[in-house]
């Protein structure tokens, strides 16, 4: 399983799996290419912050799904 970030300028990330899982099965995500994406966990969220146009998008953590 993994994640594909794409930003509106093209620029494109993906997310994979290292192998680890935790106690409850959940596999740890890692962003393939950190010069590309910054990671931010926030107080309001989790940000991802393209490093090409410095777009930020946020995933708000009121949000429930
Ligand atoms: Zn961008």
């Amino acid at each position: 399983m993994k994640l594909l970030f794409q930003c509106d300028c093209g620029n494109q990330t993906n997310f994979f799996a290292i192998g680890d899982t935790d106690e409850l099965g959940r596999e740890t995500l890692e962003v393939e290419d950190d010069e590309r994406l910054r990671i931010v966990f926030g107080e309001t969220g989790l940000m991802f912050i393209c490093n090409f146009c410095k777009q930020t998008y946020i995933i708000d953590k009121n949000v429930t799904g």
